[in-house]
């Protein structure tokens, strides 16, 4: 049923039918957080043997045979920067292992960048006029939280179905020496659950820039977390700007927040030997060295690609009944209906939908009387304003399944509800 098919009357109709279901939910007074895209309880208790392979001061020493309790190992020690190696498809001497976040990396790449200038600048970005970043949206809130934090003016681009639009990319980076990065979640992206074509990747690679220190930061979060049997394929970023002869052009991020531990993972950058050179001489003046037992529990327990492949295996098989059951349900409530789009994504942690134009703050907003908390309307743009006010991401990996369906079966009736409303008031 075609919502815009319908006449006055019937959309009234409609509308109070929908409404005394709301109540009636209302009326329970519940509490559901669908804010974050949070690994549920299960999924950590899949890396619990972790802390178990570690039991005598012998067990502590790395491959190389130093004590990982100790001072030193400034980028990691030889087995994650090997394991890490393998999973971002770049070379041992590429990799730097950090602390528990990515997030924390990016934030200091960036602060280094404002305060020094990256490897490649003349100038520290912060003595510039004008710094700019290319924000593909919607996209991660947090990335547009740093930039927010060092006043680095935002731009929008525009997602489509392979990555960031890329005639957008290629013009706005050719005609303005102040954009100096772009912000990219390559696989499985947050929101949408796009992986980037080999075409953007290499069109990325190999872009005419006019500033000479441009800097991609690619943030493939979701590298390994697949939710199908034929998972996506990202072309590996470093070996294309080699190939396009821009070898220092990415700064490549990861970590395994959604693999082990969300709150004690180890995070993981990787680059050109001469950008993470750099990077090395700066961070061995803020640190002696990172929580290095923690990296050895992490390849002590994961060993290999091969038991991370089996281990994301087993997110999938707790988390993939969760986005089938959020799918389901929107399928249910508002296909055909031309009041909603969504994406069925094959991995990653979130599905993104968009509501008619104007219509998701009011959305989220009516969820709230209900007692369903969504991520804020707009935070997946840039200062956090969505220029059509229309996306929403639901995070279904947290709540459990009956939570998940009664939150979506809510989200539901107010994306009809408020759509019904907006249609009411175009045809006054
Ligand atoms: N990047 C993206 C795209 C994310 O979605 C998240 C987590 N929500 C992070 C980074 C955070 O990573 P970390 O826990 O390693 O800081």
């Amino acid at each position: 049923m075609n919502y815009s098919a319908l006449s006055t009357a019937e959309l009234n109709d409609l509308y109070l039918e929908l409404q005394s279901k709301f109540d009636a939910y209302k009326s329970r007074k519940l509490s559901l957080d669908m804010s974050r895209g949070k690994p549920c309880t299960e999924q950590l208790e899949l890396s619990v043997g972790m802390l178990d392979v570690i039991s005598s001061s012998d067990s502590l020493k790395t491959r190389d045979g130093s004590d990982s309790r100790n001072y030193g190992g400034l980028d990691g020690i030889a087995e994650a920067k090997e394991l890490f190696a393998k999973v971002l498809k770049v070379s041992v001497n590429e990799i730097i292992i950090g602390g528990n976040s990515s997030l924390a990396m990016m934030h200091d790449t960036l602060s280094r960048a404002m305060i020094h200038g990256l490897y490649s600048s003349k100038t520290p970005w912060s003595k510039l006029p004008a710094v700019k970043f290319l924000c593909p949206s919607p996209g991660y809130d947090r990335h547009f939280a740093i930039c927010e934090l060092f006043g680095i003016e935002m731009i929008t681009v525009d997602m489509l179905p392979d990555g960031p639009d890329m005639n957008q990319v290629e013009k706005l980076v050719r005609e303005d020496a102040a954009i100096k990065g772009i912000w990219c979640v390559p696989k499985y992206s947050n929101p949408d659950g796009i992986t980037y074509s080999d075409e953007v990747v290499d069109r990325l690679a190999s872009m005419e820039t006019s500033a000479e220190d441009f800097t991609i930061f690619w943030d493939d979060a979701y590298t390994v977390h697949h939710l199908t049997d034929n998972p996506d394929r990202l072309k590996p970023m470093l070996a294309a700007c080699k190939e396009a002869g821009n070898p220092d052009r990415v700064l490549m991020f990861s970590s395994t927040s959604k693999i082990s531990f969300s709150g004690s993972g180890i995070a993981v950058m990787a680059g050109s030997e001469s950008n993470l050179n750099y990077i090395r001489k700066q961070l061995a003046v803020q640190t002696i060295g990172p929580d290095k037992i923690n990296q050895l529990r992490h390849t002590r327990f994961f060993k290999d690609t091969d038991h991370i492949k089996a281990h994301m295996e087993k997110h999938a098989a707790i988390i993939k009944p969760k986005f089938d059951t959020v799918l389901s349900i929107l399928e249910t409530a508002l296909s055909g209906g031309g009041i909603a789009e969504w994406n069925k994504p094959n991995g990653g942690y979130f599905i993104s939908l968009n509501t008619l134009d104007g219509c998701a703050r009011a959305v989220v907003s009516m969820a709230s009387e209900a007692g369903v908390t969504l991520t804020k309307a707009g935070a997946t743009f840039p200062y956090g304003k969505d220029p059509r006010d229309r996306n929403i991401r639901i995070a279904p990996t947290f709540p459990t399944l009956s939570e998940l369906t009664t939150a979506i079966e809510i989200l539901c009736l107010c994306v009809q509800l408020i759509s019904i409303r907006k249609l009411l008031a175009d045809k006054e």
